[in-house]
């Protein structure tokens, strides 16, 4: 089961440096980022498959790579995707105009930007040959967390509140159906287009009495065709948490967008000790990252982005954050059972 999950995620800085979350999806030389923290020290060839790139927010250490990022596609015939909270146009526009463009007219590039809202999609076109001049796009509704669907995975966001927007992320791979093999023939049934119409179907999530027509006038329940035929095997996640206060709707956001994720990465800057600290800049502490991946069921938690004031005893962040995933703590014991964190 393992072996068919195809996203390989890793952080490009480590748990120390500047976020930047390379997602691979294996076998297809695709690949997104998450965040854009500086990406000076990772080979070009690791970073050409980068399609999309999904921004938490726009503080320095999440965003200065998209200099480095721009310098490496510029002469290449892609469009690269960028997404972000509400505004993040005006500050691609703002690098954009640091730089002068007399001499791009020939090339392809152009990066297409996408304001999350909460019921909007607003997109954006900068083209290299119209010298990165800002072109709308118009809007498309948001019909819940999605913010982009590929054949392959979609990307779901949550704002979070980090005095501003925080915009938190997850990866989630389709669910693969294969049919089994020489099921179709033990049931004297014949492929067809029927096939993917089930398959679509079950990917839907469509009730179980779902009437799939397999032949002219032959009908039957999705259900039972599914247990007969198909190996469902489901995809993986990837859940990414950055810069954010400790509340009760921030919780419920992140547990709600990291639910079952077989990886969440969770921003972990503070000691328990310094919650005053974290509280002030918007930020969690390892104990309350161990807490929320806890209440979300996250199969593995990563903590990262820890601040430099702990070198020399960053182990101390993972601990205590692992020690309250675990449950051999739990001062947040309440999220858990859905209710909302005790301020
Ligand atoms: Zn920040
Ligand atoms: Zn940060």
């Amino acid at each position: 089961m393992v072996a068919k999950t195809s996203l390989r995620a890793r952080l490009l800085n480590g748990q120390t440096g500047d976020p930047a979350l390379l997602i691979q999806l294996r076998w297809q030389g695709r690949a997104v980022l998450i965040d854009l923290g500086r990406i000076d020290r990772t080979p070009a060839p690791v970073l050409f498959p980068i399609e999309a790139v999904f921004v938490s927010h726009t503080h320095m250490d999440h965003f200065m790579g998209f200099d480095q990022l721009l310098r490496l596609f510029l002469a290449r015939d892609t469009t690269l995707r960028l997404f972000g909270p509400p505004g993040i146009a005006d500050c691609v526009q703002g690098k954009l105009a640091g730089y002068t463009w007399n001499l791009t007219d020939e090339y392809v590039f152009s990066v297409d930007v996408t304001e999350i809202g909460d019921d909007t999609l607003t997109h954006w076109r900068f083209a290299a040959r119209d010298r990165f001049a800002r072109t709308d796009l118009g809007t498309t509704a948001r019909h819940g967390p999605v913010v982009l669907e590929d054949p392959f995975f979609r990307v779901e966001a949550a704002a979070l509140d980090h005095k501003i927007v925080s915009m938190a992320y997850a990866v989630i791979e389709r669910t693969h159906l294969n049919v089994r093999a020489g099921a179709l023939e033990a049931h004297a049934l014949r492929p067809g287009p029927w096939l993917n119409v089930l398959k679509t179907a079950v990917r839907r999530g469509a009730a179980d009495d779902t009437a799939i027509e397999i032949a002219a006038g032959d009908r039957r329940p999705l259900g039972t065709l599914r247990d007969m035929l198909l190996d469902v095997t489901p995809g993986q996640k990837v859940a990414y948490t950055v810069d954010t206060l400790f509340s009760p709707t921030n919780a419920k956001r992140i547990i709600d967008l990291a639910r079952d994720a077989d990886l969440f990465y969770c921003e972990s800057p503070f000691l328990d000790e310094d919650i005053d600290q974290a509280t002030r800049r918007y930020h969690l502490t390892a104990r309350q990252a161990g807490a929320l991946a806890r209440a979300a069921r996250a199969q593995r938690l990563n903590v990262f982005h820890f601040s430099p004031r702990y070198e020399g005893r960053y182990g101390m962040l993972a601990a205590e954050a692992n020690a309250e995933y675990l449950g051999q703590e739990s001062r947040y014991g309440e999220l858990d059972r859905g209710h909302a964190p005790l301020p």
